[in-house]
């Protein structure tokens, strides 16, 4: 009898303890959805400025620089930035990637093969 009693409390403190925890998960979902509304702006990154087309045919080229070993996707020399940028520029103005490619090749050089 007395360990039934205390079985059933326990239920009941799981029960109140889930009924809080949803409760708590609950308001703090709201609370986030209100903070949400403010929002950030994002950080000026290079990579990030320039479109994903961009990055897979910069990622086909060493950097041109000379001096660094990465590829032009990669590299943070104003080389590979200009790079970036010409690519960047054809892919706004329509170009096909095969395009491109052999325009970087004509200009910057150093493609991977
Ligand atoms: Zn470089």
């Amino acid at each position: 009898m007395k360990r039934k009693t205390s079985r059933f409390s326990l239920e009941g403190v799981i029960l109140v303890g889930l009924l809080a925890t949803f409760l708590v998960v609950m308001m703090a979902g709201w609370f986030q959805a209100s903070t949400s509304r403010i929002t950030t702006p994002p950080e000026p990154d290079e990579l990030t400025a320039v479109s994903p087309i961009t990055m897979d045919i910069a990622q086909q080229f060493d950097c041109s620089c000379g001096t660094c070993s990465d590829n032009a996707a990669e590299c943070q020399c104003s080389t590979a930035k200009a790079t970036r940028n010409f690519i960047e520029k054809q892919v706004r103005q329509g170009k096909s990637e095969q395009e491109i490619i052999h325009d970087v090749q004509s200009l910057f050089g150093y493609d991977r093969g």
